[in-house]
């Protein structure tokens, strides 16, 4: 285990490595009472997901962050080998915004029989098979199926999640509905650069002119949020869709106005829970993005 000094409320971030080690660095604290929050991520860390941590800090007396690129998430090989892994920068994130426990553990910690792949599966409804389901196919099993096992080691008593990764939030309230697990789970807002892009560890990947393209993604969500009462649905996503495809090396996968539990169309501007999201490739990675309306 390595003490690193925390420039924040004297806090000692502690980091560890084993499900053993954790254990024994958590239970003391539990039984003493203290509530404790997970905030999972994958790393390369910025301000939207110290957004969450500092949630978390004000639900919880415990912050604990996880820190692992899931493989059982990935479709495609390619992602996840080039997933940025800056790891002095996240410890250094970590320390600075007071966060107490930061859990790194390698895949054969997480995942013993690693390649082999263990056996999950649950019904986590219709939800699962739309949007990011349909373009990365068992996605949200391998999503549930990590976050399960981090819940199961940190037994939180609250989780903090991103409104940004909308569909992956759905999918883990329906986990936690399904296998009945006692665990909150807080949703944060959408943290964004100042000129609209959603902050996302895969932006980095951007060329100087990706960055500039990608703007097209926000700006095709505030239009429909700023127009929504004004134009009908279809010339809502007509209108957008034809904006995005103007841009160069923008691929859009989806671009849709749906229901916030469903996340199917929504046929009508009086439904309520309405939501728009999007995905779209620009230049070699892809994002994703949403906003509610209602
Ligand atoms: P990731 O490391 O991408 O798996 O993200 C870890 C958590 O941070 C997820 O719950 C994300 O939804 C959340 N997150 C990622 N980007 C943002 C953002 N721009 N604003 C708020 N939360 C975010």
């Amino acid at each position: 285990m390595l003490n690193l000094a925390a420039s924040k409320q004297n806090t000692i971030l502690k980091v560890i490595a084993t499900l053993a080690e954790l254990q024994s660095s958590l239970t003391p604290l539990k039984t003493s009472g203290l509530k404790i929050a997970l905030v999972p991520t994958m790393g390369a860390l910025h301000q939207g997901h110290l957004s969450l941590i500092a949630e978390a800090q004000k639900l919880a007396d415990i912050v604990v962050c996880s820190i692992f690129v899931n493989p059982t998430q990935f479709t495609d090989p390619k992602d996840l080998e080039k997933y940025p892994r800056p790891l002095e920068h996240d410890i250094k994130m970590l320390t600075e915004a007071g966060c107490n426990f930061v859990f790194m553990p390698s895949v054969k910690e997480m995942y013993p029989s690693y390649p082999t792949p263990e056996q999950w599966k649950i019904d986590l409804g219709e939800a699962e098979f739309v949007l990011e389901g349909e373009f990365r196919k068992g996605h949200y099993q391998g999503v549930t199926q990590i976050v399960f096992k981090l819940f199961d080691a940190v037994k939180p008593d609250v989780a903090m999640f991103g409104q940004k990764d909308f569909q992956q939030v759905l999918m883990i309230k329906n986990m936690v509905k399904v296998l009945d697990l006692d665990v909150q789970i807080a949703v944060c807002p959408i943290i964004r650069e100042a000129d609209g892009l959603a902050m996302s560890s895969r932006n980095i990947h951007l060329s100087q002119s990706d960055r500039e393209h990608a703007l097209v993604l926000s700006k095709a969500l505030f239009y429909i949020e700023v127009n929504y009462n004004r134009l009908e649905l279809d010339q809502l996503l007509e209108e957008t869709k034809a904006m995005i495809n103007t841009v160069p090396g923008v691929e859009l996968d989806y671009l849709t106005i749906a229901n916030g539990d469903t996340l199917l169309p929504v046929e009508q501007k009086s439904e309520q829970n309405t939501m728009v999201l999007v995905a779209a490739k620009v230049g070699q990675t892809r994002l994703i993005d949403n906003i509610i309306i209602n």
